[in-house]
């Protein structure tokens, strides 16, 4: 799998004219070489020539890491002592100036060091490499994606019974988080947003006690063999407040025509209108406060974004979320979020809880 990374890495770089790609502790480095990185102030820099092995440069402390990820199956480690500067060794090995791919997390630390060590290159972002390698997800990636997205969907069978009147935000959100650590790696988030707290989408967990009548938005996501989860669904505590009904409806809606506009050859944009326009026909449109997906997989947020005035096409094995939401400040919010993935027949629904929301207490 990470060999065959690499080749397409490579075969990027050649078809681009970059000499290298330069990566630090990234997602993009789990990508390549499976290897976990702690970002230090140590320079740890993976260096993929469009011809020949790629080279680690580790500071020697992290050799045994490095080694116990795997990664040293497909790369040459290039160990430097403290007393060393790393900086010397990248230069070595980029054999003078070029053009060179930065990673886009690569601190600027580093970057701007490297720039000085080997002067009169041409220095472009990462992402022109490795963009078209994340976006579409091999058929393993995709059987992870739909393993993390049912393992989420466990967690939120269980949620209803933990958000009960009297409790506050953080308990519920602790007792979730174990929910998800059973059967994920991490636990990336866990956002409890009750009554108004709801009204804003990425309010974590706090102090609020849950009362009758709440409204209650659960997102909640993870790792799980390095692929991430994320999905919201919305729960009540006994019931409904004023207008919630209606407004869970046209959310409900908003969400479902949204994945039913999802097939290849469509724009990211179009799947972005198809939630806003119910949302908008039905008066909510200003409460809609934000995009309506983001690209999943090694993280939780990556291309391709679903929102207005990105034209980029999809195409089968692209993986994101469809999450429009409605907000009303001072009362409370709704969200509903799935995972979809896009194949050559449409789309694959990777989150399956029903959409209604759940009664709780
Ligand atoms: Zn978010
Ligand atoms: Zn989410
Ligand atoms: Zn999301």
């Amino acid at each position: 799998m990470f060999s065959d990374r690499l080749e397409r890495a490579r075969t990027q770089l050649q078809t681009k004219g970059i000499d290298a790609l330069l990566v630090g502790p990234s997602a993009d480095l789990r990508y390549l070489v499976g290897y976990e990185a702690l970002p230090l102030e140590r320079l740890t820099l993976l260096i993929v020539p469009a011809e020949g092995v790629p080279q680690l440069v580790t500071p020697e402390l992290e050799i045994a890491r490095a080694q116990d990820s795997g990664a040293t199956r497909f790369v040459e480690l290039r160990p430097w002592g403290e007393t060393e500067d790393p900086i010397a060794i990248v230069r070595d090995v980029l054999g003078g100036p070029g053009t060179f791919a930065v990673q886009d997390r690569l601190w600027s630390s580093f970057t701007l060091q490297l720039q000085d060590a080997v002067e009169g290159s041409t220095w472009v972002p990462g992402t022109q490499v490795m963009r078209e390698l994340r976006i579409i997800k091999t058929p393993e990636e995709r059987e992870l994606l739909r393993e993390v997205g049912a393992a989420i969907d466990r967690v939120h069978a269980q949620v209803a019974a933990l958000l009960r009147p009297g409790r506050r935000e953080r308990e519920a959100g602790r007792d979730i988080a174990e929910l998800i650590r059973e059967d994920h790696d991490e636990v990336n988030f866990v956002i409890v947003g009750s009554g108004p707290n709801g009204a804003s989408p990425h309010h974590e967990t706090g102090d609020r006690i849950l009362e009758e009548g709440d409204a209650v938005v659960v997102d909640i996501g993870g790792t799980r063999q390095g692929y991430c989860s994320d999905c919201t669904r919305n729960y009540v505590v006994g019931h409904p407040p004023e207008g919630y009904d209606e407004l869970h409806n046209v959310l409900e809606a908003a969400q479902a025509a949204a994945v039913q506009a999802v097939a290849p050859g469509v724009t990211a944009e179009s799947i972005d209108a198809a939630a806003r326009d119910v949302i908008t026909e039905a008066g909510y449109g200003e409460r809609f406060i934000h995009r309506t997906g983001h690209g999943i997989g090694v993280e939780e947020h990556e291309e391709p974004w679903i929102v207005a005035g990105n034209d980029l096409e999809l195409r089968d094995g692209m993986a994101f979320s469809i999450e429009p939401g409605i907000y009303v400040p001072d009362r409370y919010g709704a969200r509903i979020e799935d995972i979809v993935l896009v194949t050559s027949g449409g789309v694959e629904n990777l989150n399956n809880r029903p959409r209604g929301f759940v009664v709780a207490g």
